[in-house]
């Protein structure tokens, strides 16, 4: 892993402000909202604009980006405005094209760095760009070696200009998140990779507006390097996730209020700030799991009610606990604590059975 770390080109984000912002709309929709939009952003705060021209899209039939033209408004945005652009990548097509409208910076989405061949074709058409800064999204679901080995893939055809963008992890369980933040394998990523940039993308971790300061501030902490927030000039009429972009206004407001917050930050505070920040997610996690855990006791309480099956099973449940108590030894947790948790969740579990019957 020392190889790859050390072919890592931080060059180009240690040249640039830091925390790096790059903002702008989801998608390109127009030249009047692409001109609008940038017009509208500040540069002193704002150093790379993003649009999608190409958008991957969950379902068929939906706005799958505006394609070439809007390539050349990102251009105008480059040339007449104080700069760099980014756009997503997902074949050798968009890679060429991008190239040609001197896009700055390519990113891989988390759909693309699930596929280790999609990836290794953008990572061929790139072959001799090595001026190109890449930017690879985590992918959808959280697995740390396919997100590096995307980046091997990267640094085998000569591209060393690259950091990462953390943008949360599809998740089955319900969650306030549209893509759940991990906070605690980020921590990993850069015990791994510490000299790679990483960038966090609250827009699409929290798939609302409110949400977006907090997960900022929580990468701040982390002295990630820098954020991408989605604005658009008139959010609420976006053509793709209108519900999480943020005017221009509203973004530099934030990004001063997030400035101040961390000129408060000590050194110690912000240490036992990060452990917090990890612990509450693991709760987020356990609750949400408790949860889950409860419904289907619900379910299984009707269904038992229904087949006339008695709430209390003597087998099952020494089953369940010895089960338990093996995993938990292998994992290091004491037998003590097992046994308590386990016996309030059957109980649990009898009452809300027993309120069913
Ligand atoms: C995007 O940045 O607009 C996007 C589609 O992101 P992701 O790949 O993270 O879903
Ligand atoms: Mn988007």
């Amino acid at each position: 892993m020392e190889k790859l770390n050390n072919s890592i080109d931080r060059s180009w984000i240690d040249e640039l402000d830091k925390p790096l912002i790059i903002s702008g709309p989801c998608s390109a929709e127009s030249e009047q909202q692409i001109l609008e939009t940038a017009n509208r952003l500040n540069p002193s705060y704002v150093k790379i604009f993003r649009a999608g021209i190409w958008k991957p899209r969950t379902k068929p039939n939906n706005f799958e980006g505006i394609g070439k033209k809007g390539l050349e408004w990102l251009r105008k945005v480059k040339k007449n405005m104080n700069f760099l652009t980014a756009t997503e990548v997902a074949n050798e097509e968009h890679v060429k094209l991008a190239i040609s409208f001197e896009v700055d910076v390519l990113w891989i989405g988390a759909r693309s760095t699930a596929s280790p061949f999609t990836i290794q074709k953008i990572a061929d058409a790139l072959e001799g760009e090595n001026n190109k800064i890449i930017l690879v999204k985590n992918p959808i679901h959280p697995d740390i070696e396919l997100w590096i080995g995307a980046l091997e893939r990267f640094v085998n055809k000569g591209i060393r200009k690259l950091g990462v963008i953390h943008r949360g992890f599809y998740t089955y369980k319900n969650s306030k998140y549209r893509n759940q933040p991990n906070w605690n394998l980020l921590f990993n990523f850069r015990d791994i990779l510490p000299r790679i940039p990483i960038i966090c993308d609250p827009s699409h971790i929290c798939g609302n507006k409110k949400g977006i300061f907090d997960i900022a501030k929580k990468a701040y902490h982390f002295q990630y390097e820098g954020l991408m927030i989605e604005s658009h000039c008139d959010p609420d009429h976006a053509w793709s996730d209108s519900k999480q972009q943020i005017t221009p206004e509203n973004l530099v407001k934030m990004l001063k209020e997030l400035t101040y917050v961390r000129k408060c930050d000590q050194k110690n505070q912000k240490d036992l700030d990060s452990f917090r920040i990890i612990i509450d997610e693991i709760d987020e996690n356990i609750i949400a799991l408790l949860a889950e855990r409860m419904n289907i006791s619900k379910e299984l309480g009707s269904w038992k009610k229904s087949t006339d099956v008695a709430v209390f099973q003597p087998n099952r449940w020494e089953n369940i606990m010895e089960k338990s108590i093996v995993l938990g030894k292998s994992l290091g947790i004491s037998e003590e604590l097992l046994e308590g948790i386990f016996k309030l969740l059957h109980q649990e579990s009898i009452k809300i059975q027993n309120q069913i019957r």
